[in-house]
């Protein structure tokens, strides 16, 4: 049905930087294949937590009424088995992960995930 409607249909619904699939039509949360810009590259991704759709929301909402919004960086925490975890940012599985503090041991810590130099996220 989507396609129908002009829809691009790859992995989700393909949207722009602004959200929008065609004009005037949104994808947002897990549907949405959205572009993300590491700084290093512009990758078109899809991420599968909560927190993506609602600065979707957030993002979409503002450029609608007109104002500039800059996309968020994706973000997610859960609670798995008594620990929190948070990540920022969206890194390869291939990124190098530098330990900057703790263990996973210690069912604690805080890593960095990094390419070509770059930070590409955080997780803790
Ligand atoms: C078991 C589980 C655990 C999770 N744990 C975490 C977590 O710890 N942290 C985290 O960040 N994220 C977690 N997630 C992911 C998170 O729930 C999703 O990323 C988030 O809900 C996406 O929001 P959404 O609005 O894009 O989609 P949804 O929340 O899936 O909302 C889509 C809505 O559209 C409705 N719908 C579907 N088809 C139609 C239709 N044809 N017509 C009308 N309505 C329709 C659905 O009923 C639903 O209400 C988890 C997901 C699951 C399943």
């Amino acid at each position: 049905m989507a396609r129908g409607f002009g829809l691009t249909l790859d992995n989700g619904v393909v949207v722009d930087e602004n959200l929008e699939a065609a004009p005037r039509v949104a994808a947002l949360g897990d549907v949405a294949r959205f572009v993300h810009a590491s700084g290093l590259d512009q990758d078109h991704i899809r991420v599968e937590h909560w927190q993506v759709a609602a600065d979707h929301a957030w993002h979409l909402a503002h450029r609608w009424m007109g104002e500039v919004a800059t996309p968020a960086v994706p973000y997610f925490w859960s609670d798995q088995y008594g620990k929190k975890i948070q990540m920022l940012g969206h890194p390869r599985p291939d990124d190098e992960v530098v330990m900057v503090s703790g263990s996973a041991e210690e069912m604690k810590w805080l890593s960095l995930y990094v390419r070509a130099n770059m930070v590409t996220g955080f997780l803790r």
